[in-house]
């Protein structure tokens, strides 16, 4: 190695150029033969190289250490990198300011509602988040099909009256992401593997009814497409909620014990307390969007057709 160069240095200057580079020439489409640059700007890897003010004697060693983050080929210095748009940046930043700001404190939050499952207003990110629940972004869904599932038991046929909550007063309600021990609440899924893999591990059967959504309002809206790019718009802690794994805390359903649930039930009763009916989320097992539902009137959601068997496979 060239002895002008100092190695802490150069790995210094390789992360800061990889940090900006998302594609090269070989991810890019290609119309007859002829490449169609779409994926990142277009820039020259000198340039850039320039732009980021890396000295020049290290341009070369470097560009050794650069590959590409999409598809893994080595970049060369005579290439042309994709790198970030404006707002692709503005959203690492925004990641990067929820980290410093958010990381710690709901790591501390965690084990203080694990603690104290029922004083979750005693803790400061508790009452900023209690604050916060008014503003989160909000929808009304309207006219859209949801699935619900039940577990295959023996060979008993399930009817659509089976697949509404069930009635505490007569079942056992287990504990879930957004509702108490023995409250009922509708939970939902957009599809129909979604449904299936909040009960089942492996693959299998299960029952399931889609139901028209016809009309509900005030759902506070915490879930996003995985493809989505983030709503930089939305205040740091709105931001966190929604596109961060906070909420999605996986629980091994068999465990007895699911202090992963708290701070998602901690935010369903601050939702039900403002008088929001449900809470769109992600979730924690699959790339399905679901919903859970507080409230909802019979004539706001109506079966379509009568429960079926559907496969699951595991993906
Ligand atoms: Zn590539």
């Amino acid at each position: 190695m060239n002895t002008s160069i100092n190695s802490d240095r150069l790995d210094e200057y390789i992360d800061q150029v990889s940090y900006e580079i998302t594609h090269c020439l070989n991810c890019q489409p290609r119309d007859s033969g002829e490449w169609i640059w779409v994926l990142g700007i277009r820039t020259y890897l000198q340039d850039l190289l320039n732009d980021l003010d890396i000295p020049e004697p290290y341009h070369e060693a470097v560009t050794k250490g650069l590959t590409c983050p999409h598809c893994g080929t080595n970049i060369e210095l005579e290439s042309d990198v994709g790198i970030k748009t404006d707002y692709e940046s503005y959203i690492d930043f925004k990641w990067k300011e929820w980290y410093q700001k958010y990381q710690d404190k709901f790591e501390e939050f965690f084990y203080f509602i694990k603690k104290y499952p029922y004083l979750g207003l005693q803790h400061k990110l508790g009452k900023q988040i209690f604050e916060k629940v008014p503003e989160l972004p909000k929808i009304i869904i309207e006219k859209e099909t949801w699935f619900r599932a039940r577990k295959v038991n023996g060979s008993k046929l399930l009817r659509t009256e089976d697949l509404y909550p069930a009635d505490p007063e007569k079942v056992e309600i287990g504990e879930g992401r957004y509702n108490h021990f023995g409250q009922n609440v509708f939970y939902l899924a957009k599809d129909d593997y979604g449904a299936a893999v909040e009960l089942l591990d492996e693959s299998g059967l299960v029952w399931l009814q889609k139901f028209n959504l016809i009309k509900s309002d005030k759902i506070i809206d915490l879930s996003h497409e995985i493809s989505e790019e983030p709503n930089a718009e939305l205040d740091l802690l709105s931001f966190g909620l929604r596109y961060s794994k906070v909420l999605e805390r996986r629980v091994k359903r068999s465990a007895g014990w699911k202090p992963e649930y708290f701070i998602p039930r901690f935010i369903a009763d601050c939702a039900k307390l403002y008088g929001y009916s449900g809470v769109k989320f992600n979730s924690s097992r699959s790339c399905s969007l679901n919903l859970v539902l507080f409230s909802w009137e019979s004539e706001g959601i109506q079966p379509i057709e009568t429960p079926y068997i559907y496969k699951f496979e595991k993906n």
